[in-house]
């Protein structure tokens, strides 16, 4: 969640220019900051004064404290505190933290454990934690000793009338929220909407995206994914997202290079390394900005082949883009294509 540097997001959302608008129409109050190593953005209508005065103090006061407890970059942070503590008795969790891991949890049994929010010390182990980056390769037996200490099977989340506990049973399990800590951001944004009475909204946090209702111009929201170059502003496939959340994972901005390679963020704890495959991008359309969040990891790291085969079991609404060659290719499942709106390869 929290990244050295600050990315760019891979969606985009699509302005009054794109879609045409009334030009008497009052536009839309688009407000903005940092949070979690990356931008939020939140985009409204019929806001009145107070609201417009108070909204980005309350929701930045809201994005802080998400950080301050799932944050793995803050040392103080909830998150932070549970790794650090080696007890292997249950500790309480808020409501808050037992949603993203419940969620999370599901996705990464889903995914046969390519999504994995313990994978942390390989991460670490990458160099893609608050740790430095490496200036070598990971040996092979560096890389056995981390992958001893991950795997969903060793947390355990209670969700009981007496409150929610989170209890590890190795004491160097290390939990890794950074995947879906922007899905579940984005998600508790949208509700901040609702309970101030906004009706119409659009709320991104980095790569993760949900909406309600519709923008001042009369039209609903449109998100278009990006073409992966490094040219901006491109549109791949635009969506009409329908009151659902949307999120991509591509590995094509985050990385660096080591020994002559280029190493991707995203871990296959299966092997214990970067995943180095020809599918640049998932994206995912879901109830949820935290679960489409959650499968876009996943996916990235199947592969397309595996990425496609799961999405169609689960009707899940998928777009990959693949490199072949010198060309990039997009491949949407069935239900994806139920949100598209415009499939012109511009
Ligand atoms: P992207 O937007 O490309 O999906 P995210 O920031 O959402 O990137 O997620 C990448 C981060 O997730 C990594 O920096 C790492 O902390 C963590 N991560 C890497 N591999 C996995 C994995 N297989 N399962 C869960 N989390 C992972
Ligand atoms: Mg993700």
């Amino acid at each position: 969640m929290v990244h050295p540097t600050f990315r760019l997001t891979s969606l985009l959302i699509l302005c009054c220019s794109l879609l045409g608008c009334d030009s008497a129409t009052k536009p839309d109050q688009v407000f903005q900051g940092k949070t979690m190593g990356t931008v939020w953005r939140v985009t409204v209508g019929g806001l009145t004064q107070e609201q417009a005065k108070q909204l980005p103090e309350l929701i930045q006061h809201q994005l802080d404290q998400d950080d301050q407890e799932l944050s793995t970059w803050k040392k103080d942070s909830w998150l932070s505190r549970f790794n650090q503590n080696p007890s292997l008795s249950p500790q309480p969790v808020s409501d808050n933290v037992a949603a993203i891991i419940s969620s999370a949890m599901n996705v990464g049994r889903a995914t046969e454990g390519a999504m994995d929010i313990t994978v942390g010390p390989l991460v670490n182990l990458w160099g893609f934690g608050p740790n430095a980056l490496p200036t070598h390769t990971p040996t092979d037996q560096q890389i056995v000793t981390a992958r001893e200490k991950i795997g969903l099977a060793h947390l355990t989340l209670s969700e009981t009338a007496n409150g929610n506990f989170l209890r590890k049973d190795i004491p160097d399990l290390y939990v890794d929220l950074s995947t879906v800590g922007e899905g579940f951001a984005a998600d508790h944004l949208a509700r901040l909407m609702e309970q101030q009475g906004v009706r119409n909204y659009l709320v991104s946090v980095g790569g993760a995206l949900i909406s309600r209702g519709q923008h001042q111009a009369g039209h609903s929201w449109r998100v278009a994914v990006q073409k992966p170059t490094d040219k901006l502003n491109q549109a791949q496939v635009v969506v009409d997202l329908q009151g659902h959340g949307i999120s991509t994972s591509g590995d094509y901005r985050n990385y660096y290079e080591l020994d002559g390679k280029r190493i991707s963020h995203i871990i296959d704890p299966n092997s214990g390394r970067p995943i180095n495959h020809h599918l640049v991008s998932a994206t995912v359309i879901a109830t949820t900005a935290l679960e489409a969040d959650a499968w876009d990891t996943g996916l990235m790291v199947l592969g397309t082949d595996k990425a496609k085969a799961l999405a169609l079991r689960h009707h899940l609404a998928v777009y990959l883009i693949t490199k072949q060659g010198d060309n990039f290719v997009g491949w949407a499942s069935p239900t994806f294509k139920t949100f598209i709106v415009d499939d012109s390869d511009r």
